[in-house]
């Protein structure tokens, strides 16, 4: 067994963190955690902490579910690997295929292209999109829009849909064809403008102007998260992504919904597309689908997609596509497992129950503290905005991002930081008083971070 001494001395030295500059990491050494139980995790010291990130987004039912654990160890015994290209498959994955669209039945999809994660269905939905207008004829059909402030994971396709700098400017030139919009957002907008309906109006607006102005028979796609995640829990107006949708309709524009995050009921709906009640073309699923135990993602496809495919026989309907680990056995015995679980714990039902404790809470701390600019969120994903100045919505520095994390640690809980947010997604199977010890915990960070203004 290796010493905690060994992890500490190398902790970050041989290897690059992802999202992280290297030096920042020698010099302020990541958290190392060496076990996990329900909803806590313990470090190499031996301080236990609630884990209000949930891994990153996915682990929704905690860390000691052994009927996925056991569905995986099976597997693993009986048949550990093998490829899903042309010609073979395996019994795991076609349980799989089965399954799933039990689970997105509601949104009308009829058919998965299995992936190996996020930016991998990101990638694999972008590329279907323009297979699909090609199919059809439709052959200029390539261009993409998103919104700003959206996350789409970092291969070259998402990355160039990506709408934070951050993760875009080192890594230019991106995929030309690519536009954005502002996400509709009532804390900041282009707009000036704080009702959340006409920002929602304004938005659509724009994504309309968008498509006319490229040429609808131009683009392929539209693409949104139905909540922004990563870019801080942007929570767009009921009205925002039906009205995409018509447009996107009205226009022969596909529209995908990247669910890496909201589907398996992390907004208190199944997923983000049944939460505002749209059919989407194309959902782009991966993270909680196996409750982050093992890689797995996908792209579910609805009827008007698949037709075009499965009636086209000349050689533009074969996929020229696909990944190693495209629906891995072991990954959709995971799968298969945390489907069954994610029902019978109702999970998405406690995320609307006990989701409302968390945002109310955070609500008392926006009143209480200026340096919380604004908190959001729903369901069980939620920000709090750190601001230097309230008035002016200065974003706050390091410095007082960094006071919040340790305040919260120190106090038994783990947040994400994410620039001037800090982002909340504990596993879904919280109680309130789990949620009782994350707010306590963001009013000792919000105290800490004040003192640093
Ligand atoms: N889309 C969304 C909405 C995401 O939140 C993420 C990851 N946070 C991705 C795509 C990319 O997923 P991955 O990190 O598994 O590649």
């Amino acid at each position: 067994m290796i010493d905690s001494a060994f992890l500490k001395e190398n902790n970050a030295r041989y290897l690059w963190h992802p999202m992280a500059h290297p030096n920042d990491m020698h010099e302020n050494p990541p958290k190392i955690f060496v076990s996990a139980d329900g909803v806590e995790l313990t470090d190499v010291d031996n301080n236990r902490v609630v884990d209000a990130v949930g891994g990153l987004w996915n682990v929704n039912l905690g860390y000691s579910n052994t009927t996925i654990k056991q569905a995986i160890s099976k597997q693993l015994e009986v048949l550990p690997y093998y490829s899903s290209f042309r010609g073979t498959t395996t019994a795991p994955l076609i349980e799989l295929s089965v399954k799933i669209l039990d689970w997105f039945k509601p949104e009308g999809m009829c058919r998965t292209f299995f992936t190996s994660g996020g930016s991998d269905s990101i990638e694999t939905a972008l590329r279907l999109a323009r297979q699909y207008h090609k199919v059809r004829g439709e052959r200029d059909r390539t261009k993409f829009i998103s919104l700003r402030r959206g996350y789409h994971g970092t291969h070259f396709g998402g990355a160039s849909i990506n709408g934070n700098a951050n993760f875009r400017r080192n890594y230019e030139p991106l995929l030309p064809g690519v536009y954005h919009i502002p996400a509709p957002w009532d804390y900041r907008n282009p707009f000036e403008e704080t009702d959340p309906q006409k920002i929602a109006k304004l938005c659509a607006n724009l994504l309309e102007e968008e498509i006319i102005f490229q040429g609808p028979d131009t683009v392929a796609a539209f693409i949104m998260e139905p909540v922004l995640g990563a870019g801080g829990v942007i929570v767009p107006h009921e009205t925002f992504m039906p009205l995409a949708r018509e447009i996107c309709t009205r226009h022969g524009v596909l529209m995908i919904a990247d669910e890496v995050i909201t589907a398996f009921g992390r907004t208190g709906a199944w997923t983000g597309s049944r939460l505002w009640n749209v059919q989407p073309d194309m959902m782009a699923f991966a993270k909680a689908i196996t409750n982050g135990y093992f890689p797995l993602g996908g792209v579910l496809l609805n009827e008007k997609v698949v037709e075009s495919f499965e009636s086209n026989r000349d050689s533009f309907g074969a996929i020229g596509h696909g990944y190693t680990y495209s629906g891995h056995p072991v990954a959709c015995a995971a799968a298969l497992a945390t489907l069954e679980e994610t029902a019978r714990l109702e999970v998405a039902r406690n995320s609307r129950v006990v989701g409302e404790h968390l945002q109310n809470g955070l609500k008392k701390l926006e009143e209480k503290y200026e340096v919380a600019g604004n908190t959001r969120g729903i369901g069980l994903m939620a920000a709090i905005e750190l601001v230097s100045d309230p008035e002016k919505k200065t974003p706050a520095g390091k410095v007082t991002s960094a006071a919040f994390f340790e305040a919260a640690y120190q106090a038994g809980v783990m947040i994400r930081v994410s620039g001037n947010n800090i982002i909340l997604s504990p596993p879904l199977i919280v109680t309130v008083d789990d949620v009782q010890r994350i707010v306590n915990a963001a009013d000792l960070g919000l105290a800490a971070a004040s003192k640093t203004l």
